[in-house]
């Protein structure tokens, strides 16, 4: 399929065959939901597992733009299947005064809101604003009650997302021992917990998978593990450390696993040509990037790995549960690029990990999956452009699975500048034990003691 696809223009038609597979797998699970508990299950405590997707940067733009490009306007993606959704606030606070809002919330203040039931100021990682109090994260009480743990992303693990679960600093960028320029009072020496990177192996989190071998491979230079590498530490605290998708697939439970396979973020799966100013780029296909390493795995194929081992691992340890969450980074990246095709591959691999997690869900009630972003982003479906009438931003015409021509524009900042993030509330959708409590309009602290209670930790 991946060969085949390489030939030529890349869609999702597959998807939405997957799509309608994924909802009657879903329906035929769904009567066991609300239903009275099945007599085998009084025996057993009951399981207690949460998969959190989150699509960075995929605000309802980004989604109607992946399924319009991938499987049509009237298409479905997989992530459209989940019954319970709703709508979500993600606005973040003012570091010189937090009792202010910031209307437009980075990924480090949004995953903080998640993870620890607070809000915090653009740029911090679990840590009060205007403070630099540490905040206990999901992953952290998870942890202390037994459950097992796993963290996957297609950016590197040191990024904002996946850090905001495992780790506390007062700047995204305190990433590896190296980068601690911003962050002196995280220093070990200063009675802090250092880096991201040295953080993260220390909070027993079973599953890590994604990019940074080159923060991971930073020495360390305080602490009783000086001199080493964090992946040295790593590997000296447990971890079983593995660099390529052939290593992954041989990994087993019993052994916490740390992947790292990239330098820095993971490939993108997808390519074409960036959005331009008027008349812009295209009309286009994208295509396979024929430069992403064969080595990668591809986020989908992390997923069914990250649920493989922890489910092993929650057997053999006898947890009531786990908690995973799964990243698509990029989509965010690329729409900072003003890259349509990178943006639009990154959401259809995003969505195929949806539809893994669906599907596990599916075959073990007890599981409540949610799907949702951590903050909006630039790309908008604009009109035909014409010399009169026209975006002063940059644009790309796309070539969609419907023959139909779709126009994208991203228009936040200046050409050869970031495209910047949007304050718009997102979609929440779930699905599962617990699903409900996303309806309505909800703030994304509010998502914290969703996932808290059906983990059943306080
Ligand atoms: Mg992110
Ligand atoms: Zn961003």
């Amino acid at each position: 399929m991946r060969n085949a696809s390489r030939r030529g223009a890349v869609r999702g038609r597959r998807l939405a065959f997957v799509g309608a597979c994924a909802l009657l797998a879903v329906m035929v699970a769904l009567p066991a939901m609300g239903s009275p508990t099945h007599p085998h299950e009084q025996r057993h405590p009951r399981v207690r597992n949460v998969i959190l997707l989150i699509g960075d940067g995929m605000g309802d733009s980004e989604i109607t733009i992946a399924r319009n490009y991938a499987v049509g306007a009237a298409g479905r993606l997989l992530m459209d299947v989940l019954p319970f959704t709703g709508q979500m606030t993600t606005y973040s606070l003012q570091e010189s005064d937090p009792s202010l809002p910031d209307y437009v919330p980075d990924s480090a203040a949004t995953g903080t809101a998640w993870s620890t039931g607070a809000k915090t100021s653009n740029g911090r990682i679990s840590t009060t604003a205007g403070a630099d109090q540490d905040l206990t994260t999901i992953l952290e009480q998870a942890e202390a009650s037994g459950l097992v743990t796993g963290n996957v992303s297609t950016a590197r693990l040191t990024d904002a997302t996946p850090a905001v679960l495992m780790s506390h600093v007062n700047d995204r960028g305190c990433e590896g021992p190296d980068n601690m320029a911003n962050c002196p009072q995280d220093l070990i020496s200063a009675g802090g917990q250092g880096s991201i990177a040295e953080q993260s192996i220390t909070k027993g989190v079973d599953v890590l998978l994604g990019g940074a071998a080159d923060k991971y491979g930073q020495t360390i230079t305080e602490g009783p593990n000086a001199g080493k590498t964090v992946a040295q530490a790593a590997a000296d605290a447990g971890y079983a450390v593995v660099n390529d998708e052939a290593a992954l697939d041989a990994a087993t439970a019993g052994t916490p696993l740390l992947g790292l396979f990239a330098e820095g973020h993971m490939d993108l799966e997808w390519t074409g040509a960036l959005a331009t100013p008027y008349p812009g780029s295209g009309p286009q296909a994208c295509s396979v990037n024929p430069d992403r390493s064969p080595t990668q795995p591809d986020v989908d194929e992390m997923t069914v790995k990250a649920l493989e081992l922890l489910e092993q691992e929650r057997r053999m340890s006898h947890a009531k549960g786990f908690f995973l969450q799964v990243e698509g980074a990029s989509i965010d990246k690329q729409d900072h690029a003003a890259n349509p095709c990178g943006q639009i591959g990154e959401t259809v691999a995003f969505d195929r990990a949806v539809g893994v997690a669906l599907s596990y869900a599916a075959h073990h009630p007890g599981t409540l999956v949610i799907v949702t972003a951590d903050h909006a982003h630039t790309s908008q479906i604009i009109p035909p452009q014409t010399a009169e009438d026209h975006s002063p931003g940059l644009i790309s015409t796309l070539i969609t699975a419907d023959g139909a021509q779709m126009v994208v524009n991203y228009a936040t900042n200046l050409e050869g500048r970031s495209q910047e993030h949007t304050g718009t509330q997102l979609r929440v959708a779930a699905w599962g034990p617990g699903a409900t409590g996303v309806m309505g309009l909800i703030d994304q602290t509010e998502l914290f003691e969703v996932m808290r209670q059906q983990l059943g930790i306080s």
